[in-house]
């Protein structure tokens, strides 16, 4: 069983942790290792795989996590919360995607969505999404950014919001939204809130652009059936989303022209953060089933993981998951000083955010490939999970704008352009 030192060590030390943090990482671990990973197979043997097992598994282990507490772990105790700080949700991320990186993600969106309210300083929607994220029971929120003409140019500050067409009419004291929204996680099952970007006219540019808090019941929203994919596949859930003449309150939009242009670029620059921490936990996964298979495995009478070629690619292999994860932590305790480092949204923060997202999305796909090359054959059946972890991967590097959106934006925190 793993000790709270051995989880510092692979933390690279775990700044500003506590003992007692250490203590919510390692119950993850337990939790990770005792009920996800038995049951990696059963959550997503691809998409055609026995879709009652995988969202009853999924189910099962939802609720798992939310009666250890990793639902409400950031929440302030206020609302029921745990109040869990700072790295410490970065390792109880890791440490899910370690185990499964569709359920790390499933659990991350939740707040994800509410992080518009959180930055605009939003009691009243704090107020009525916090009880029930805190409530015992596990939930869904969803973030609805992409569009069918494009999710990159939705993201990308150069665009100024011009090219979102899903629209948001202002009819006395509800807004009226009309549009269309394809893949955002969450679509169709969220329960507490559909967070969508529209504009209020794309002419207007920053100023047009809103973020809209839509209920989930909410008359004339209406979805797909979930989008078949290649990774992911009854963990995240991804759909259509319709918007038909959706009436909500004028309170929901969350904070008003142009600073919620400020804020769509803070959820990018968040959420490209936080997806480093799925793709370090599949990494650290699949190199730990490497070491383990290679260590076993004799070619010619030695342990292939001794064979000096194998061993300088285990090698490579936790160069790469160390500094990926080293740059994260960096980057991720500027963003906890914004008065010192500025928004995640702005040129500096989203720079550092998208090279950190681009350089651990490369590595975890790097590392699930060679962890396959490795293990030959074995590396490419289903007993060993490697083949899901590789599925599930690739989708990281290509969310949020895609990998050209996060190197462009990494450029831009060094010099300015647009295009
Ligand atoms: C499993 C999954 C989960 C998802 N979750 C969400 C979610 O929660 N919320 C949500 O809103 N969306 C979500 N998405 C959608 C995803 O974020 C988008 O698909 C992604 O941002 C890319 O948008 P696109 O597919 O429209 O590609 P496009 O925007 O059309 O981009 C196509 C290609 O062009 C590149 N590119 C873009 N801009 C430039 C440029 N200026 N110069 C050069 N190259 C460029 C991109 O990197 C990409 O390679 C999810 C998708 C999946 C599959």
């Amino acid at each position: 069983m793993v000790s709270k030192l051995d989880l510092r060590k692979l933390y690279l030390g775990a700044p500003g942790a506590t003992d007692e943090d250490m203590e919510i990482v390692k119950a993850v671990r337990e939790y990770a290792e005792g009920e996800i990973m038995p049951h990696r197979r059963d959550l997503d043997g691809g998409w055609h795989h026995d879709e009652k097992l995988a969202l009853d598994t999924f189910k099962k282990i939802h609720q798992g996590l939310v009666e250890i507490g990793v639902q409400r772990a950031s929440w302030p105790t206020v609302f029921g919360g745990l109040d869990v700080r700072g790295i410490t949700n970065d390792m109880i991320s890791q440490e899910i995607a370690r185990g499964d990186t569709g359920v790390a993600t499933h659990i991350s969106i939740i707040n994800w969505a509410i992080l518009p309210a959180i930055i605009a300083r939003r009691t009243d929607l704090l107020k009525e999404f916090g009880p029930k994220i805190c409530d015992g029971r596990p939930h869904s929120s969803c973030m609805a950014i992409t569009e069918p003409s494009g999710g990159a140019n939705t993201e990308d500050p150069t665009q100024h919001g011009r090219t979102i067409k899903t629209i948001a009419r202002l009819d006395g004291s509800q807004w009226v939204l009309n549009g269309r929204k394809i893949w955002p996680s969450g679509a169709g099952i969220a329960d507490i809130t559909y967070c969508t970007v529209c504009t209020t006219d794309p002419e207007k540019g920053d100023e047009g652009i809103a973020l809209i808090y839509v209920p989930p019941e909410s008359k004339g929203l209406s979805f797909s059936r979930p989008l078949e994919k290649m990774g992911m596949c009854w963990t995240d859930i991804n759909a259509e989303i319709f918007y038909d003449d959706v009436r909500v309150p004028k309170e929901n939009r969350v904070a008003g022209a142009g600073a919620d242009a400020l804020i769509l670029h803070d959820v990018v620059g968040a959420g490209r953060l936080g997806t480093c921490n799925f793709a370090l936990g599949a990494a650290q996964a699949c190199f730990e089933i490497a070491l383990d298979f290679t260590g076993n495995r004799e070619i010619a009478g030695k342990p292939v993981r001794t064979r000096s070629l194998h061993a300088g690619i285990l090698g490579i292999m936790a160069q790469k998951i160390e500094s990926a994860r080293a740059y994260h932590l960096a980057v991720a305790e500027m963003s906890r000083q914004n008065k010192l480092y500025g928004r995640w949204g702005a040129p500096f923060l989203l720079s550092k955010c998208s090279a950190a997202k681009a350089y651990a999305c490369d590595v975890a796909v790097w590392v699930t490939n060679k962890t396959m090359e490795l293990m030959g054959s074995y590396g490419y059946s289903f007993d060993y999970h490697v083949e899901k972890y590789l599925r599930d991967v690739k989708i990281l590097q290509l969310w949020l704008g895609g990998p050209q959106r996060a190197v462009l934006d990494a450029a831009r925190g060094h010099y300015k352009f647009e295009w």
